[in-house]
């Protein structure tokens, strides 16, 4: 064997599965594939001047590289069962904490020791949301931020290239059952291993659903999320914002009974494209160090659509929305509330007339035209609502920006150790299904990297 572990991608889950698997036992051959770049020579090409929008780099650095999809973004470690993946289900909700909470004190111990814990525990606006028939959701945040995050990042690169074998702009291609391992093939070149764990994350999707065919592991695929993302003066969550720094509200339209939620808040921050598969859809993230915050917050409002049979192509689905607005704004289209519910596209005069002054060059349009009717009414149901507690949230010149897209990674089949029915083939991560977020995909790395290091 050329290595006892090698795991597929450097993204939260690989680098905390490599770190933990070191840890617990130095004497392991560990290499990591990674198809993007390492985290000093990742830069997105969009410059606000000469490149204003997503030019589809082939290996996108938002998504790729050391970092993983992670590295440019708000850093927000979420602890809790309550949303960010499904891994308690697997490894029981005590597990699942206890892990995000060892993860969190390794972001802290390299590099985020000043970030701050934010928690909802004992706030006043659970109270106020529920007055207003609005559901505020349990959880404890690290924020990070964009640039602790990469401070945290390059420290565990120092750490980790001491002890692991990177290999980066190192696409795996395939990857095959041999007798007592794996054999992976990347660049025309084979490589084998013991035990292999898998950490594609989301820019994976594709590939892990071609590995799953080849080998024969089942998969299942029923859900996707849309909407938009929402952009308007700090001034209006400010009050929820400096207390809990990110809420995650879910409300209940009358309309359809649908629920909608507030996903991914960035107080001071900015709006971002992010390129998944050559599909441009838009995220948000924002900044620890003040000088480099914005006068806007922004957020997800995130309607999730469950499909039942016959149809198996939730992403499809999701990919075929996000494909109508890149087809009429050649990207992410932007409009303002105002201009939505007078029923009219936002043009470029609009927008730049508008008090709210956008943080991403986008395509002025009507995301009428883009987003279902159902998924569109809930949205502008929940924004009234959200109007009710932070008031200023309906107005004019609130922006709107899609579409936003979660794609949720087809789920593979694994056993509660997330391993595959190959003994030795781990699963983690986003690329799983199973996590959607960092300290989920983070905590799964270390728990199959604990299992690994007890079989050894
Ligand atoms: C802009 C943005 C902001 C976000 N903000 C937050 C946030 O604040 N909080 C939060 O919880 N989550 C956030 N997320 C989501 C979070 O980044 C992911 O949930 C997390 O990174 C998943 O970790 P992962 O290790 O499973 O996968 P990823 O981070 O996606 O890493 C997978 C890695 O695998 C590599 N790879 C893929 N295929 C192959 C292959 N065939 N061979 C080798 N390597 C391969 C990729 O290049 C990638 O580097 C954000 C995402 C984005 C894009």
């Amino acid at each position: 064997m050329d290595y006892d572990v090698i795991i597929i991608g450097a993204g939260p889950g690989g680098i905390f599965a490599a770190y933990e698997l070191t840890l617990l036992n130095p004497r392991l051959k560990v290499a990591v594939f990674e198809a993007g770049k390492p985290l000093a020579q990742r830069a997105c090409p969009i410059d606000g001047e000469k490149i204003v929008s997503c030019i589809g780099c082939k290996s996108c650095s938002i998504m790729s590289g050391f970092g993983g999809a992670g590295a440019f973004s708000d850093g927000k470690y979420n602890i809790t069962n309550d949303f960010g993946g499904t891994l308690h289900e697997y490894i029981g909700k005590k597990k699942a904490l206890e892990l995000m909470h060892y993860v969190d004190e390794l972001n802290v111990r390299f590099g985020g020791e000043n970030t701050h814990l934010y928690t909802t525990a004992g706030s006043k606006f659970k109270k106020l949301c529920l007055q207003n028939d609005l559901h505020l959701l349990d959880a404890s945040v690290r924020h990070l931020g964009t640039d602790i995050n990469h401070v945290v990042l390059t420290n565990l690169y120092e750490h980790l290239q001491k002890r692991a074998e990177f290999h980066f702009l190192s696409p795996v291609d395939k990857v095959e059952v041999t007798d007592g391992g794996f054999a992976l093939t990347c660049g025309g070149k084979k490589y084998s291993c013991k035990s292999c764990v898998i950490s594609v994350g989301r820019s994976g999707s594709k590939w892990m659903e071609q590995v799953c065919r080849d080998i024969g592991i089942e998969t299942k695929s029923n859900r996707v999320d849309l909407g938009v993302r929402v952009e308007l003066p700090a001034e209006v969550f400010s009050h929820l914002t400096d207390e809990l720094y990110e809420s995650k509200i879910v409300y209940r339209t009358k309309e359809y009974g649908d629920l909608v939620r507030t996903f991914c808040m960035n107080p001071r921050g900015a709006v971002v494209n992010e390129n998944t598969n050559g599909i441009v859809t838009v995220n948000g993230h924002s900044y620890e160090d003040k000088s480099k915050h914005t006068d806007n917050t922004n957020f997800a409002l995130l309607v999730s659509k469950h499909f039942s049979e016959p149809f198996h192509d939730s992403n499809g689905y999701g990919e075929s929305i996000a494909r109508l607005s890149n087809m009429l704004g050649g990207g992410v289209i932007v409009q303002r509330f105002g201009d939505l519910t007078r029923g009219q596209r936002s043009t470029p005069r609009r927008i730049e007339e508008a008090f709210t002054v956008p943080t991403l060059k986008a395509t002025p349009g009507d995301l009428s035209l883009v987003l279902p009717k159902r998924i569109l009414d809930g949205i502008m149901e929940m924004l009234y609502a959200l109007d009710k507690i932070a008031p200023g949230t309906a107005n004019d010149d609130t922006l709107l920006y899609g579409v936003e897209v979660k794609f949720y990674n087809m789920e593979v089949a694994v056993s509660e150790r997330l391993e595959t029915k190959y003994k030795g083939l781990y699963v983690i991560g986003d690329g799983s299904g199973i996590t959607h977020s960092l300290s989920h995909a983070s905590a799964s790395g270390v728990f199959v990297a604990r299992e690994i290091a007890q079989e050894a």
